[in-house]
């Protein structure tokens, strides 16, 4: 599940302005937006990527860190999980974006959209990832994470209004929290949530000077995450209610952690199989021989029969990854390869040309000169 790089996903130069990449987001937002491809996965998919992408870039402090270290910079960084959330909350974040191109319609906020009083709602999902080596994986962990989520201001609690200020009654709704509006053609009204108070009747005029009015802050987080054995690269460890704060006293969201499986210097995973490869000189691979092979924790002995192939694979039951629903161990694949000696002492040399008169096939004679070499290269092909 490798991710695509944040500039492609939105087709900019790496050296984008901040409105480009906005421009540009709204343009593919419209595009891939599921209103527009009902029961398009595949369109889903390309809309949430995008707002990923989106998240990053337009966030100076995000897209700093992706710059300079790639998607492995965001770690913790507090992006938001899409592949959970729907499209509607999508909608919701870049609400600002949304607003001024479809309206209350389109991806704008709940609460306007449906009418009525705004209701609590559950926070936002976010994702980090979690880095573990094959050894962890094998035995299952407990790793420290650490990320950033919104946390209440604990400047104001919350309520966004700077100290000893009040909120103010909405000069557009008169406190009422609703607005009226005409109709098609003006033949009946509409009533909706007030767009400047959102429902709720007032307004800040005196920002809390901390959360600029949010009520939330950004707050680094530390948690203790249990990984269990077998798990893959990409899977995600849902922590709920780890995620961002709600609105109007709404549960919190949860927070994904995604398996990043560091490369082991000589292992391979093949499902719940690890493989490695063991060099062996021609004379173990013929005659056998009793060798040590590597495994994850140890070493083991491993009994080469006489007449091995190059290539073969042996297998070392029980050796492997367990699997992780079941926890049955794989098995360790021990990849055989024959290693030539670039030099020979001139013991060994004498014995293999020895060796090689017995199998009857030319080798190359000991003194020959290159030139010769290409002489009789020639002869022999007239
Ligand atoms: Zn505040
Ligand atoms: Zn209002």
């Amino acid at each position: 599940m490798a991710k695509r790089d944040y500039y492609e996903v939105l087709g900019v130069d790496r050296k984008a302005s901040a409105d480009d990449i906005k421009r540009k987001y709204r343009q593919l937002a419209i595009k891939y937006h599921p209103d527009k491809n009902p029961g398009d996965k595949e369109a889903e998919a390309k809309f949430k990527e995008c707002a990923e992408a989106y998240e990053v870039l337009s966030d100076d402090n995000k897209r700093q860190r992706y710059d300079q270290f790639g998607h492995d910079g965001l770690r913790g960084a507090g992006v938001h999980d899409y592949s959970h959330m729907n499209v509607q909350d999508i909608g919701d974040i870049f609400g600002d974006i949304f607003g001024d191109i479809f309206g209350g319609g389109f991806g704008g906020r709940r609460s306007a959209r449906r009418g009525g009083a705004p209701r609590p709602s559950r926070g936002y999902d976010l994702e980090t990832t979690v880095q573990l080596t094959l050894e962890e994986v094998s035995s299952g962990c407990e790793k420290t994470i650490e990320f950033t989520r919104q946390d209440t201001c604990g400047e104001c609690t919350g309520t966004g209004v700077a100290k000893g200020k009040k909120p103010s009654t909405c000069s557009t709704c008169g406190g009422q929290g609703q607005v009226q509006r005409a109709g098609l053609g003006g033949f009946f009204q509409m009533v909706s949530t007030c767009p400047q108070c959102q429902g709720t009747g007032q307004v800040i005029t005196d920002p809390c000077k901390k959360c600029r009015g949010k009520g939330q802050v950004p707050k680094k987080r530390t948690l203790s995450v249990k990984v269990p054995a077998g798990v893959h690269e990409g899977q995600g460890i849902r922590v709920s209610g780890e995620g961002e704060p709600g609105k109007l006293g709404g549960p919190r969201g949860d927070l994904y952690c995604y398996v990043r499986i560091k490369a082991h210097p000589f292992m391979m995973r093949d499902g719940s199989n690890l493989v490695v490869t063991v060099p062996l000189s021609f004379t173990q691979m013929a005659l056998g021989a009793m060798i040590d092979v590597p495994t994850l924790e140890n070493t083991r002995q491993l009994k080469i029969p006489a007449g091995s192939q190059h290539g073969a694979v042996m297998r070392v039951k029980g050796q492997g990854l367990p699997d992780l629903r079941s926890g049955r161990k794989g098995d360790l694949m021990v990849q055989l390869v024959v290693e030539i000696p670039k030099k020979l002492s001139s013991d060994q040399e004498d014995l293999l040309r020895q060796y090689a008169k017995t199998e009857e096939v030319d080798v190359n004679s000991e003194s020959k000169s290159f030139f010769e070499k290409i002489k009789n290269h020639f002869n022999n092909n007239k």
